[in-house]
């Protein structure tokens, strides 16, 4: 068993806020939302996952980042990708809910 916040576990880390980077909020380059994100993080890398299925690598988000966003009282922490994808409905099912 590894401990699933060890430094090679996947974690998962709903942010269903808008979630801003140097004051600057992120917005997906598929569906325009900007908010409802999914973050994962594996060793040094956080992608940023949207609803719609475009995901990204944010070098902007740094473990550390990811860390303090954990310790706020919004997210859900996943132990896996797999695990936060299906609970979040990130498997694609919602895949264009922002698109009118
Ligand atoms: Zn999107």
């Amino acid at each position: 068993m590894q401990p699933a916040d060890g430094p090679g576990a996947t974690r998962c880390l709903s942010h269903p806020h808008e979630l801003a980077l140097g004051g600057i909020p992120v917005m997906c380059s598929g569906c325009r939302a900007r908010r409802d994100w999914l973050l994962i993080n594996h060793g040094r890398n956080v992608w940023v996952c949207c609803r719609c299925g475009d995901q990204r690598l944010e070098p902007e988000i740094s473990r550390a980042d990811f860390d303090a966003l954990i310790a706020s009282p919004y997210g859900t922490i996943y132990s896996t990708v797999e695990e936060g994808l299906a609970a979040l409905g990130f498997d694609g099912v919602f895949a264009g809910a922002y698109l009118e």
